[in-house]
């Protein structure tokens, strides 16, 4: 059983339900390097653009182990869907469950409640879809600062800056930018309106993997962004990275779906049936198959573990868990994945049946920050040394 709550189970079910053709599409998505726009019509259909919206805004009223149980099933039919979904979804966590669970202070609750009113409005009654390019490039600075600057003028923001790998920029409505105004350490998440004034998006796409994320640059000079879109109030996302560490996880669901894909296939491969021939009998297969179970059960274990602990100021054994999660997911899933094409042979690989796909989809995971494979390491690396030297824990 993957889920603790009736509505859990009804919504994983719904996505199950929707899966075989997202599964059927995966494969052309990949290859044409193509946005999965009919699985996302199929997410907006059933409601789940609106997943972690509020029940009380009209939402599906998912909190965030709901939404990991979701994206972990997205996942297990296709990739580059939950990965783009995750870019969306993040932004209604923060500025939903995250922002009721960070007790902001009076002012800046009333502001919250007023631009999230306008941000839950437009997903579920425009279907407005979000992205959230955060990545610069900058590799020491990218989980502290941004480049991208927001100068004030009359009526909101004029933003400027590059960002690197902005999933959904070819398809998204609203890219929500992390961006800074000068002399100012807070960062600002800002919805730049896609089609705007000096909005351009630039480079090509041919990647290893999650290919039908369609993460290109956006090249931003002097666009206009009207202050109702800037949806969270100025320091609630330094708060969250200090307070709310997990946010930092809700794309390792979409991996750990990858890895149940993986599963999938390669049971099915084993047992014959895919292509009619039975493996399941060689030693040498179900070594492998042990090793195969045994990372995916380690990896969802703890990811679950971690999708529960998920809140306001985890403690130190939390923090260490979702720390340990994030590389056993993200490092495990092209382990995994190369296991499986050792254990299914030579013709596993052989498009267009999905392993290689998974493989190179698995692999983009630990690329990922801010957290990062490296950096999770790192910090796990000083966690309990530095506390004793009284060192910062920083998330
Ligand atoms: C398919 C895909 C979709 C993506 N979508 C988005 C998106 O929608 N929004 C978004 O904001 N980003 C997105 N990213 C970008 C991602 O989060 C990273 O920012 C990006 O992969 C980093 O690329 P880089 O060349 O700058 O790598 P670098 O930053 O140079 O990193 C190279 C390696 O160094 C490690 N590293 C980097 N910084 C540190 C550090 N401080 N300490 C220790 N190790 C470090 C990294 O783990 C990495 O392995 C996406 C990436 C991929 C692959």
């Amino acid at each position: 059983m993957h889920w603790r709550t009736d509505r859990q189970r009804e919504l994983v079910g719904a996505i199950a339900d929707l899966g075989p053709a997202m599964k059927q599409r995966a494969e052309r998505y990949d290859r044409e390097a193509s946005f999965p726009y009919e699985n996302f019509a199929d997410l907006r259909d059933a409601g789940f653009l609106a997943l972690c919206v509020p029940e009380s805004h009209g939402g599906l009223g998912g909190d965030y182990a709901t939404y990991g149980l979701v994206a972990e099933e997205l996942g297990r039919h296709c990739g580059s869907t939950a990965l783009a979904f995750n870019m969306h979804t993040a932004t209604c966590l923060l500025a939903g469950q995250i922002g009721d669970e960070l007790a902001l202070p009076g002012p800046d609750r009333e502001l919250l409640e007023t631009r999230r009113k306008r941000l839950f409005e437009g997903i579920v009654e425009d279907h407005t879809v979000h992205a959230q390019p955060f990545s610069e490039g900058r590799s020491p600075e990218a989980t502290r600062g941004f480049a991208t600057t927001a100068t004030p003028v009359d009526g909101g923001y004029l933003v400027t800056g590059r960002k690197i790998f902005a999933s959904l920029s070819t398809s998204a409505d609203i890219h929500n930018v992390a961006c800074m105004v000068e002399g100012d350490p807070r960062v600002r998440l800002l919805g730049v309106e896609a089609g705007a004034e000096g909005l351009v998006v630039s480079g090509e796409w041919d990647p290893l993997g999650m290919r039908g994320t369609i993460s290109r640059n956006l090249e931003m000079t002097d666009v206009f962004v009207p202050a109702e879109n800037e949806w969270l109030p100025s320091g609630m996302f330094n708060l969250m990275a200090k307070r709310w560490p997990h946010f930092y996880m809700t794309l390792s669901f979409a991996y750990l779906g990858v890895m149940a894909a993986i599963i999938d296939f390669t049971g099915d491969y084993l047992s014959g049936a895919v292509d009619g021939v039975d493996r399941s009998g060689h030693p040498q297969k179900q070594h492998l198959w042990t090793e195969i179970q045994l990372r995916h059960e380690q990896a969802r274990a703890l990811a679950y573990q971690a999708m529960h602990d998920a809140g306001p100021d985890p403690d130190g054994a939390a923090i260490r868990r979702a720390l340990t999660s994030m590389i056993t997911t993200m490092e495990g899933a092209p382990d995994m994945a190369s296991a499986a094409i050792q254990a299914c042979g030579g013709r596993s690989l052989l498009k267009p049946l999905p392993l290689e796909r998974l493989y190179r989809d698995a692999r983009c995971g630990a690329t990922m920050l801010p957290w990062s494979v490296e950096v999770c390491r790192q910090r796990l690396g000083a966690y309990g040394l530095a506390a004793q030297h009284g060192g910062e824990q920083g998330a």
